[in-house]
């Protein structure tokens, strides 16, 4: 299990680096494994490697309607739907004065289509039509650019 870095860590401000799997392979596939265990174990629907410490682009999402966790490597979101919605989101790097994560209304789009690879190094590009799958992606794919949810919170 991998421990969880928060607010003020400077990883989690950074932009992730690419992953080539060509040469990352092995390691790529021992880090999705234990990333999977570790939001598990934290009761989360995604996580992003910078949350973990390791500034890669690499994340896990949960698919709701399935119920598994789907490692995103290299994501890209290629196309927003014109809708937005606010929902109450959380980060497990964000954490409130009781230690858990806080919660906050954020506007997100509803729809997306996100391009990235597996772990076989096979081209996906899945629409995203579930809205909390859609909602997870976006946040996550932020950690990768340094962007946190509580950035779109009014001061
Ligand atoms: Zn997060």
């Amino acid at each position: 299990m991998l421990e969880i870095v928060h607010v003020g860590d400077k990883v989690l401000r950074q932009i992730a680096e690419g992953v080539d799997l060509s040469t990352e392979k092995e390691y790529i596939s021992h880090l999705i494994k234990e990333m999977i265990e570790t939001v598990k174990n934290a009761g989360g629907v995604g996580l992003a490697a910078p949350q973990v410490g390791i500034s890669k682009c690499l994340i896990i999402v949960k698919n709701p309607d399935a119920d598994e966790f789907i490692p995103m490597i290299n994501p890209e979101i290629v196309w927003k739907s014109f809708d937005k919605e606010c929902m109450k989101e959380g980060c497990l790097s964000v954490l409130g004065e009781d230690g858990k994560p806080i919660h906050e209304n954020v506007f997100r789009y509803t729809r997306i289509r996100v391009k990235y690879q597996d772990i076989d190094g096979q081209e996906h590009e899945d629409l995203i039509k579930n809205h909390l799958m859609a909602r997870i992606v976006q946040h996550e794919t932020d950690h990768l650019i340094g962007k946190l949810f509580i950035d779109y919170l009014e001061k």
